[in-house]
């Protein structure tokens, strides 16, 4: 199988490192950053952390590559997916199969604009990684893969599940996936979004009188929509799980944070907090917590020229 990574980041050369280290599928790489590709062509993609590692693997610009995908994997940031898209629409035929594992939601309204329903798989992965310099990764931990073909078609969705297990990447095929990226995108849109704005650690937040209190506003917004937009939510189960999550990364700053206020880069605030604004319009529900906080954000992005 050949598997295009569309995105190379720090998550896409994880998915691209497992899959092409431990299976015999091709894995290219396509990212922008050219000091990226230049180092990973000359001296291999170099892995720390979870793995201390060296591998060879191809990584090129999407215009140089020109071999029709079974499976691409796409890890731009969300912003950047309608770019990639466009980017990547000569690699995709019939058969190839693409699987998102982007943090936030609403991303298969940008899919659906390039393929089939029945070509799309929606996933969900709390592997973490980062990218401190160009043609190095750290994985931080052993995390898994949730996934589901969103239209129907389950064989391909297992086959995409199979290439990623065959990576040693914990998949699973999720019947209801939906739950799973709801679930994360109001950890998400908790945890990050407020960190970010308050540039302060979760654990910090969590310490602050105002803390439940918004996020119990947050949450209400996401369920209501959600239950409105046919994913079947609990809102006590919700909070009780972001608590828990909150336990585990108390000492973290959140990618949001690392994103706004460490690199000063834009935010995918537009598909967390943003996405449940739209979603809610749609329905005709008011999100008026979640839409001040997606503002709040972009005035942040805007008052600091982020990029
Ligand atoms: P990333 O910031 O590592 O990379 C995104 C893109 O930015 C890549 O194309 C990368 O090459 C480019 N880039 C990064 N640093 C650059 C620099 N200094 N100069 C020029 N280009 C640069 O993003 P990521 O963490 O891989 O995130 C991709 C998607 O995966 C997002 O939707 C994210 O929310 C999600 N995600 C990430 C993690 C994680 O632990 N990193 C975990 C789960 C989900």
């Amino acid at each position: 199988m050949l598997v295009y990574i569309a995105g190379s980041g720090a998550m896409g050369c994880t998915i691209g490192y497992k899959i092409s280290k431990n299976s015999d599928n091709e894995v290219i790489l396509l990212d922008y950053w050219q000091d990226h590709i230049d180092n990973i062509n000359n001296n291999g993609l170099t892995v720390k952390g979870e793995f201390d590692d060296n591998i060879k693997i191809q990584a090129m610009k999407p215009s140089e590559a020109s071999k029709k995908a079974d499976l691409i994997v796409v890890m731009t940031k969300s912003m950047y997916l309608k770019d990639m898209m466009e980017a990547i629409s000569h690699l995709i035929d019939e058969n190839t199969q693409i699987l998102c594992l982007l943090n936030g939601m609403g991303h298969e309204e940008i899919l659906k604009n390039y393929v089939n329903l029945n070509q799309i798989n929606m996933g969900v992965t709390i592997w973490a990684a980062a990218l401190e310099e160009p043609g190095s990764i750290t994985i931080r931990d052993i995390g898994t893969i949730d996934v589901q073909n969103i239209g129907g078609n389950e064989e391909a969705g297992k086959k995409v599940a199979d290439i990623l297990n065959e990576g040693k990447l914990n998949a699973r095929y999720d019947k209801n996936v939906m739950y799973a990226i709801w679930r994360k995108v109001m950890v998400n849109g908790t945890m990050n979004s407020m960190t970010a704005l308050l540039e302060c650690t979760v654990g910090e937040f969590f310490a602050i009188d105002a803390h439940e209190r918004i996020i119990d506003e947050l949450v209400k917004e996401f369920v209501e929509v959600g239950n409105a937009d046919g994913v079947n939510l609990d809102k006590k189960e919700m909070l009780d799980y972001i608590r828990e999550t909150s336990k585990a990364a108390k000492d973290h700053y959140p990618s949001m944070y690392q994103d706004l206020v460490e690199r000063n880069r834009k935010t995918e605030i537009d598909f967390i907090n943003g996405a449940v604004v739209n979603k809610g319009k749609t329905h005709n529900i008011a999100t008026p917590y979640n839409e001040i906080i997606t503002q709040l954000v972009h005035a942040k992005e805007e008052l600091n020229d982020a990029k």
